[in-house]
């Protein structure tokens, strides 16, 4: 897949116009070194990263912008790094005066690069470090502000560079993250075409086909990406890279992110607001997907009810204030707003149960999922020891609350309401 011809845009009848404006995509050994005339123009550059990434990749970056750098913020290697309010503060308190920002490093560097770019309407470039995700060429900037995980509409990097030395020798957590990453699609794509079947959402069947090929070309390198395989990691990465595209073909990340991701952010709400650890985005996700998968298999095994589960208001809220605490009134507002609780879907299920059934039937079921989640190195045994029964259970029910997106996770709601998985 030649990504630099996609860059151009596609052309498609779905009526949504396909276009990208990132300008340059460079997955190779030194890819830097394209900075030296990406960069000619610019007089004051600021570098974020973070103490880690800027360690592995600074000083090749700096070499090529030949004293170009007006200023660096570079965050602590750890604690982890949070894409909340004092986090843009230290970012924008280097902008002014500045021309462009390169972003060196991977998920939460970039997301704060991407949402400070657009704000202060600056450029920006991404040196990525690992391929552990696939935020690089969407839009969206994903942050923590005021406790809850938003995802704001920002812009795409004007370039990507990876060089493939770098992202190679990455931690293998981090290249076992961009895989499950990737593997979440199985069940993004099928939350779309869920909802466009239930909620007549816009859908694309050729950003969908993209998508689909490329996850189905990411799945047989598990073992190859275990040896640190320089061309697998280099599919990986530009599957990463793909897939950020896509998203921005279609202006959100509907082709990308569904229920597996709505159960990756509910771990890494409820772990920063509890302090309980949470495991890697993509990682996180890759067990998700197992998880919904199950979803799926137990709703084809039920019958379509006359009438759906309905929650008492009260209950409802207490709901939100035991598992959300201090965000809770947000998650009751977002969802007030859209409204879901308050629709009857039993007809619509049972007016299109046929489709229905086929569409979940397509997902792989969660016994494949697992395997290849195991030949990455990945196993179920692992997930459970991090994350209890109990906090399984509410991300189940509760998940969906954090998110505007209608996905398997309301059906299962509609269907079984608060009963358990496994029941
Ligand atoms: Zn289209
Ligand atoms: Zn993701």
């Amino acid at each position: 897949m030649d990504i630099n011809a996609l860059l151009a845009g596609l052309p498609c009848t779905c009526g949504h116009p396909h276009t990208c404006d990132i300008q340059a995509v460079y997955v190779e050994p030194d890819a830097m070194a394209h900075l030296r005339e990406l960069c000619s123009a610019d007089r004051s550059i600021l570098i974020v990263a973070d103490e880690n990434t800027y360690r592995v990749a600074g000083a090749q970056t700096e070499r090529y912008l030949e004293g170009r750098t007006a200023a660096r913020q570079i965050f602590p290697g750890s604690p982890l790094l949070v894409p909340n309010e004092d986090a843009i503060e230290a970012v924008e308190a280097k902008a002014d005066g500045i021309t462009k920002i390169i972003g060196i490093g991977s998920g939460v560097v970039q997301d704060l690069c991407k949402y400070v770019s657009f704000n202060r309407h600056i450029p920006y470039y991404i040196v990525a470090t690992a391929p552990s995700m696939d935020g690089y060429a969407s839009s969206g900037a994903a942050m923590i502000t005021g406790g809850m995980k938003v995802t704001y509409s920002a812009h795409v990097p004007a370039a990507i560079l990876a060089d493939t030395e770098i992202i190679r020798n990455a931690p293998m957590e981090m290249i076992q993250a961009g895989y499950g990453d990737i593997i979440g699609k199985f069940s993004a794509l099928n939350d779309w075409k869920l909802s466009s079947t239930v909620n007549g959402e816009y859908f694309c069947q050729q950003i969908y086909d993209l998508v689909y090929d490329t996850l189905q070309r990411t799945v047989p390198l598990a073992k190859a990406l275990l040896a640190r395989d320089e061309q697998s990691i280099r599919t990986l990465t530009e599957a990463l890279i793909l897939v950020g595209i896509a998203m921005a073909f279609v202006g959100t990340s509907r082709p990308a992110s569904g229920s597996e991701h709505h159960f990756s952010h509910f771990f890494e709400i409820t772990g920063i607001l509890r302090s309980k650890p949470y495991l890697a985005h993509g990682i996180d996700v890759a067990y998700a997907t197992v998880l919904t998968a199950r979803i799926r298999q137990k709703i084809l095994a039920a019958r379509f009810p006359a009438r759906c589960f309905h929650m008492e208001r009260t209950e409802y809220e207490q709901e939100m204030h035991r598992v959300f605490g201090p965000i809770a009134q947000s998650c009751i507002d977002l969802q007030d707003k859209m409204g879901r609780y308050g629709q009857e879907r039993a007809q619509t299920y049972l007016a299109h149960e046929e489709e229905i059934r086929a569409i979940l039937a397509e997902c792989p079921r969660p016994e494949e999922i697992e395997q290849i989640l195991n030949s990455i190195g990945l196993s179920m045994d692992a997930f459970c020891s991090v994350y209890s029964p109990e906090t399984l259970d509410q991300a189940l029910h509760d998940a969906k609350d954090l998110k505007d997106r209608y996905t398997v996770l309301w059906m299962y709601y509609d269907l079984f309401g608060m009963e358990a998985l496994e029941a």
